[in-house]
């Protein structure tokens, strides 16, 4: 993935104008958890997050990347990231990863969201996947909550990390990242889901970024497909990914990819998030 470099720290005015493409972003994987089930392609899944972009006045930002032809990526099973939707239809019990981005006014979102299908004749499996998700999901929390109070943006890796060591056995992947958002959906500064030397960036208002952990039930190696798009884990484990974009600004955060902020996922950890003036 490529960075553009620009100034990392947004304006007030800059920070307002981001609100309304998270909300976009949300809206258009709010109609993929409507509309996700088995029986369901994934190339289905791709057309309901375009209208519902579309529909908003709003362009899906994955067909600004050059080479990319669809809204969203949908990654299911074994696949990490970066899933080409198509023809493949979904099955009970599977686990699909979709990640989504709208752009609005020339200001971008980015968000995933992973589900778990019922299979009621495979209950085991499918409580063993949602363990993962939810593991997942609350790891992102846990950067999240950790942006809130950080002086440096590595310490969001840190948090992610220490919080799914605490969970059993799962791995995390590094071979991606979270990044900085804005005018473009990907910018410095990279945001790792583990901890690294350095402290990074100083987070104080005017910083936005997307926190997008990537867990495994095995191993971190990665393999991407002869599509050259879809990543896989090499060992064939399961992974979920979720992700939010998120502002720093004078009042405290805001999750711009929440419709309320992040306050339901945070409340947990003891952050409330404060909207953008
Ligand atoms: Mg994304
Ligand atoms: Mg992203």
């Amino acid at each position: 993935m490529a960075f553009r470099r620009s100034g990392i720290y947004k304006t007030a005015d800059e920070l307002r104008r981001l609100v309304g493409p998270g909300l976009l972003t949300a809206a258009s994987l709010d109609a993929v958890q409507a509309a996700v089930r088995s029986g369901v392609s994934t190339i289905e899944l791709d057309a309901v997050a375009e209208a519902a972009i579309r529909d908003g006045g709003g362009e899906p930002n994955f067909m600004l990347v050059p080479g990319y032809r669809h809204t969203v990526c949908a990654s299911v099973g074994d696949e990490v990231v970066h899933g080409i939707p198509g023809s493949r239809v979904l099955a009970p019990g599977d686990l699909v990863s979709v990640d989504s981005g709208a752009q609005l006014d020339g200001w971008n979102g980015d968000s995933a969201r992973t589900f778990v299908l019922d299979d009621v004749d495979r209950p085991d499996i499918v409580a063993e996947r949602r363990r993962l998700n939810e593991v997942t999901e609350q790891s992102l929390w846990h950067g999240i909550a950790a942006l809130a109070s950080a002086s440096h943006l590595n310490e969001v890796g840190g948090a992610i990390e220490d919080y799914i060591d605490a969970q059993g056995d799962y791995g995390i992947i590094e071979d991606y990242t979270g990044h900085g958002i804005g005018r473009s959906m990907h910018e410095d500064p990279p945001v790792f889901n583990y901890r690294v030397r350095g402290r990074g960036p100083a987070v104080r208002p005017g910083l936005v970024i997307a926190i997008e952990p990537m867990v495994t039930t095995g191993g971190i190696d990665t393999v991407t497909h002869d599509d050259g798009w879809t990543v896989s884990t090499r060992d064939g484990s399961l992974a979920a990914h979720w992700e939010h974009s998120i502002a720093v600004h004078e009042g405290g955060i805001w999750v711009l990819t929440a419709h309320d902020g992040g306050a339901a996922g945070l409340a947990p950890l003891g952050v409330t998030p404060v909207p953008i003036a």
